[in-house]
């Protein structure tokens, strides 16, 4: 892309490929070149390009109604809460459309619930975050972004969060107070690239916020619905937090589709008129999202992505120490850290482009592979493959 051309403002730094059509874990450039998608974009195509039955459920969908807005109950709205609930054992669901929005929407309810329930002093709430933390990217969630890069240049912030370091859980309890309304974080962290936290930390954190009245919110957003290889990252760690926040792979890659999920002590704080957004919610979304829980109610996609997980593991193992300095992986979803000797995390994804592979950096020498969980055996490992050709030089 020309930037001094272009028309787009200059907000993403995209690879150098130029995407036509897609199918499956496959996508097509403009010259008619197949590369194999190892990113899904970034877990919202967990279920592959045009999977027949978001295909189908979109379709049916459009020709029957797609928009009323929230000023009308519509015949799929509650049948949509219901389902997605179940899937995650919750309650309530608020349905909205970006990560980003859900995020918001779980930060209004915290502080509500705070104020209402655990009787904090109005505007006193504190909202703990971790270090390394991505929740979106509008002025609130930056604002309490611990990279100097994300925030410089956009403040003033809206206060009352407090950073603490990720994995640390003596920090945690020495950071929490009276006034604390919620710990907000990601239980896998994936624009940090993938970092998986230590052993009996999620559950720590569970337990601190039990004692201390405190809403634990999970940020599944990149995590949840099936790429752990458990329907959220919560259950691979065995907790169960106060409230999820969802979206990406719940809109199928076809509809932005978000939510925040829980139980009804806490999201009854929201009464009429006091949140909302005119498509959260809309028949197709829901009718989209609906099609989503459906695949994953008999946990075979979760199954599958521990399965292939396993694969990739198998494969990228071998290469720390030649060519990578870490793997973290969790699921059919791994970070890399490659050796700076061999590029950039750019250089490497622009190595991987040339060889067929479609991956993105995250920063410095650090990648992500999120193949759809859809991917058949052997294309995961024809991509591996050259993942690892890429790395060990
Ligand atoms: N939370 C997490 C954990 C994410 O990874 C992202 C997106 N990468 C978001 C929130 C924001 O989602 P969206 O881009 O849909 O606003």
């Amino acid at each position: 892309m020309d930037t001094t051309t272009s028309r787009l403002a200059h907000n993403y730094h995209p690879l150098p490929v130029v995407i036509d059509s897609a199918a499956g874990a496959w996508v097509t450039d403009v010259d008619g070149r197949r590369l194999l998608d190892m990113l899904s974009a970034y877990s919202a195509m967990n279920f592959g390009h045009g999977h027949p039955a978001l295909v189908a459920a979109a379709q049916a969908q459009l020709a029957r109604m797609t928009l009323v807005s929230r000023a009308f109950e519509h015949s799929l709205l509650e049948r949509f809460a219901a389902a997605l609930g179940d899937l995650v054992g919750k309650e309530m669901v608020i349905p909205m459309n970006t990560g980003a929005e859900a995020v918001e929407t779980a930060i209004k309810v915290a502080r509500k619930w705070a104020y209402e329930v655990k009787g904090v002093e109005q505007d006193a709430a504190e909202i703990i975050v971790m270090s390394g933390n991505f929740h979106g990217r509008t002025t609130t969630i930056v604002g309490f972004s611990d990279d100097p890069e994300t925030r410089r240049d956009f403040g003033p912030f809206t206060p009352g969060f407090v950073l603490v370091p990720y994995g640390d859980a003596a920090a945690l309890e020495a950071a929490i107070t009276p006034r604390t309304a919620a710990v907000l974080l990601e239980p896998v962290q994936g624009e940090a690239g993938v970092v998986l936290t230590p052993e009996g930390y999620l559950r720590r954190v569970r337990e601190l916020c039990t004692v201390h009245d405190v809403l634990m919110v999970a940020d599944e957003v990149q995590s949840g619905l099936g790429r752990t290889g458990t329907t959220v990252a919560c259950e691979a760690y065995d907790v169960v937090p106060d409230l999820y926040v969802l979206g990406k792979a719940l809109g199928g890659g076809i509809v932005p589709v978000s939510a925040v999920v829980g139980d009804r002590r806490v999201l009854e704080v929201l009464r009429p008129g006091q949140h909302g957004s005119t498509f959260g919610g809309n028949p197709l979304a829901c009718a989209v999202g609906l099609a989503v829980v459906d695949l994953l109610r008999s946990g075979e996609v979760q199954a599958r992505a521990a399965r292939l997980g396993e694969r990739l593991r198998a494969a990228l193992t071998p290469l720390v120490g030649n060519g990578l300095v870490e793997l973290r992986a969790l699921g059919l979803w791994a970070g890399l850290d490659v050796d700076p000797a061999r590029g950039t995390g750019r250089e490497v994804c622009e190595q991987l482009l040339r060889r067929g592979v479609l991956a993105k950096d995250t920063h410095g020498s650090t990648i992500r592979l999120s193949p759809p969980l859809t991917i058949s055996e052997d294309d995961l490992e024809w991509g591996l493959a050259r993942v690892a050709a890429v790395v060990a030089g």
